[in-house]
């Protein structure tokens, strides 16, 4: 089956989905980004997503005319095009095309872009294995607030990650554990509270974030949102790892030190089946 992706309001053969070489998403990073989930044919907090999509545009004074009906109508029109129930939607939005100045013009036509794929699954013993991460100084700039499509800090740190055989890169700034690569952070500590970063500029504000915090304390967790560093992570009995692609993904080591006890993943655990749980419904 071929391939369809979004440009524009067009849904193109992915080969011939192209946009202009003057793109400011091209030349600058000049544009935000969001992924959602679609889960059994749903998307998965939805209004939320769209939502940090405005709010990203708008602290980039990035204007436009998108309606939250419209690109919800293209997401889904493009997971039936492609044939498929279960997947992630990215989607870009630029400030558009346009002779490169070395500021924002005004009046541009935004371009905006989707692709979709299938979700990767994992099996429950890689889940139990968890994830292996590397402390490393978070290099982005002070506005990780906005997913804006400028990711290049986090994928030179990513790959530097994978280079020295972990999965992937834990940031620290000023001594504080900000976040990983591309998911948020938490940890459990040794009195079962689930602890995380307070949302600021230093992290961007994940939805599967929020929405575990929901959830745990539905469920009677205590959670506490807090900066920590280091050795505050170390000590924990249990840590993980949380966005729309991975969902909750139990970290074992961080920097080669193991977390907690040995495939103790059950909070971990029931916090994932939770999750879940909320996407089938
Ligand atoms: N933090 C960063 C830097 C991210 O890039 C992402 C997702 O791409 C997240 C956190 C998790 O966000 P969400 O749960 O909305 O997918």
């Amino acid at each position: 089956m071929t391939r369809i992706s979004f440009v524009n309001g067009n849904f193109i053969d992915h080969d011939k989905a192209f946009v202009h070489i003057e793109d400011r998403g091209f030349q600058f990073a000049d544009g935000a980004y969001e992924v959602i989930l679609y889960s059994n044919n749903k998307l998965i907090d939805d209004k939320p997503h769209i939502n940090r999509l405005f709010r990203s545009l708008g602290e980039i004074n990035i204007k436009h005319q998108l309606s939250y009906e419209y690109i919800i109508k293209n997401i889904v029109d493009l997971f039936n095009k492609n044939n498929l129930s279960d997947g992630f939607v990215y989607m870009q939005v630029t400030r558009g095309a346009t002779n490169r100045v070395p500021f924002c013009p005004k009046e541009l036509d935004v371009t905006v872009t989707m692709t979709v794929s299938q979700t990767k699954t994992y099996t429950h013993e890689e889940f139990i294995n968890g994830l292996s991460l590397v402390t490393m100084d978070d290099i982005r700039w002070h506005r990780c607030d906005i997913k804006t499509t400028g990711l290049l800090a986090s994928t030179l740190c990513n790959q530097k990650a994978k280079d020295l055989g972990f999965d992937d890169a834990l940031f620290v700034r000023n001594q504080v554990i900000t976040e990983a690569t591309y998911s948020n952070f938490f940890v459990i500590d040794n009195d079962n509270n689930l602890v995380t970063k307070p949302s600021d500029n230093n992290i961007l504000e994940g939805i599967t974030r929020n929405r575990i915090i929901a959830i745990a304390k539905e469920n009677k967790f205590n959670v506490i949102e807090k900066n920590f560093d280091l050795s505050f992570a170390l000590s924990a009995q249990e840590a993980f790892l949380t966005s729309s692609t991975l969902g909750i993904r139990p970290v074992s080591k961080i920097n080669n030190f193991a977390i907690g006890r040995e495939n103790s993943r059950n909070i971990s655990l029931k916090l994932s089946s939770l999750y879940k749980e909320f996407c089938k419904n």
